[in-house]
């Protein structure tokens, strides 16, 4: 069909580059193992870091609401989609999170959307750093505030941007807690107390801190002692919760002006009643089983030691979030192709996810890996590694 020629020849053009890319689909349910393509392969490309994706008390859970609400809610939350479970799993989050309220929306990406584009106007500044995560960069786009960008976690930029910004209404400093693709997690003290010497507001992505950072998994503003001090912590149910939906946790003030004017909660049909039942037993679970956190984290030290002493970069990784940099995109998809055939799944991250020449394998471990898994795939990237010339 005549029309879209000028797709097609973009997407040639990334054959070329060697960045063109299938959607891989798994076989089996996420784990420590999937099936992919017939062939059962260690997984260390998911964000399912403490395996709650198959929690036997979660899908029980899930299981009962399936059951007792059925599969749907059949409207947006703001008409006839609102049910008692949803708010009682809100009052839980925002309790977890030692903040006055929370509120749910559809996904990670959309809280971040619907926040920023709801709560800031042209006569405030939105201070990002360069490298915070898409759904940021999409909710700055759609607000009417000024935008300056600082450096990636250095401060001074951060000040040189705040010295600027005195004029104002409103500044408000937005951070990952953790950054996706280097693992690094945000110098949140100094940032708390740049922000408070410059009266400005901070917002913290914790999408891959929660569950993972702080007690319990409630994110790098605890794991910093900094609760109160952070205005509104945003974060995933996707990853480390093993589920679906976005948060934010803040103000009751700023929960009830979102459901006024976060567009993506007042448009979209809220979630079903499976995802939040689980949702909410999933809290139960960071409370009742800490050896789950525990676990990823010396699964992260036993993984990340090992590629290091075989003489892989590892970057600034600071969490369970590891790239193996490798440089050229081509072999950073050729580097993972290999580990394929090694029975190993690792992604390959390229432009435009990370900057060009910066492509890596990003590996995630989780608390599901046994130490015999985390070895073989070791020995996988031993064997890649040699064979491309890597290390
Ligand atoms: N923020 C960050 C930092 C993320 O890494 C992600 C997930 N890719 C999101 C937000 C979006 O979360 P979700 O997948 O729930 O939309």
């Amino acid at each position: 069909m005549k029309g879209f020629e000028y797709l097609q020849e973009q997407l040639d053009e990334m054959k070329d580059q060697g960045t063109f890319r299938q959607l891989i689909p798994l076989e089996s349910a996420q784990g420590s193992k999937v099936t992919i393509k017939g062939k059962e392969v260690i997984q260390l490309s998911s964000n399912n870091y403490l395996g709650l994706t198959s929690h036997p008390k979660m899908k029980e859970a899930a299981e009962r609401a399936n059951e007792e609400y059925g599969v749907g809610t059949g409207s947006v939350r703001t008409i006839a989609g609102t049910l008692k479970m949803h708010e009682d799993f809100e009052e839980k989050l925002a309790k977890f999170k030692h903040t006055e309220a929370a509120l749910v929306f559809q996904s990670g990406f959309t809280t971040n959307q619907g926040v920023l584009s709801s709560i800031l106007g042209k006569e405030d500044v939105v201070i990002s750093d360069e490298l915070n995560h898409a759904s940021i960069i999409d909710g700055i786009r759609l607000t009417k505030a000024d935008r300056k960008i600082y450096k990636h976690v250095d401060m001074q930029s951060l000040e040189d941007a705040l010295k600027e910004s005195a004029d104002y209404r409103t500044r408000l400093v937005v951070t990952d807690g953790v950054f996706s693709m280097d693992g690094n997690i945000a110098p949140l003290p100094e940032i708390v107390e740049l922000a408070e010497k410059y009266d400005a507001l901070i917002m913290v992505d914790d999408a891959h801190a929660s569950g993972v950072l702080g007690d319990n998994g409630r994110g790098t503003v605890n794991h910093f002692n900094l609760d109160g001090r952070v205005h509104i912590q945003v974060g995933t149910l996707s990853k480390a919760i093993g589920v679906l939906g976005g948060y934010v946790a803040s103000t009751k003030t700023l929960r009830e002006y979102l459901i006024h004017k976060g567009r993506p909660f007042l448009f979209s049909t809220s979630h079903p009643p499976s995802v939040t039942a689980a949702n909410d037993a999933a809290i139960d679970v960071l409370l009742n089983e800490p050896e789950l956190i525990e676990k990823l984290w010396d699964n992260t030290k036993f993984f990340k030691d090992g590629l290091n002493e075989l003489g892989f970069d590892t970057g600034i990784s600071e969490t369970p979030v590891t790239p193996v940099m490798i440089g050229d995109d081509a072999m950073t998809h050729k580097f993972s192709d290999e580990l394929f055939e090694e029975g190993v799944f690792a992604q390959g991250i390229v432009f435009p996810t990370v900057q060009r020449g910066k492509g890596r394998v990003r590996t995630i471990v989780t608390a599901e890996h046994s130490k015999e898994e985390l070895q073989e795939a070791l020995d996988a990237f031993e064997t890649v590694g040699k064979k491309l010339g890597i290390i």
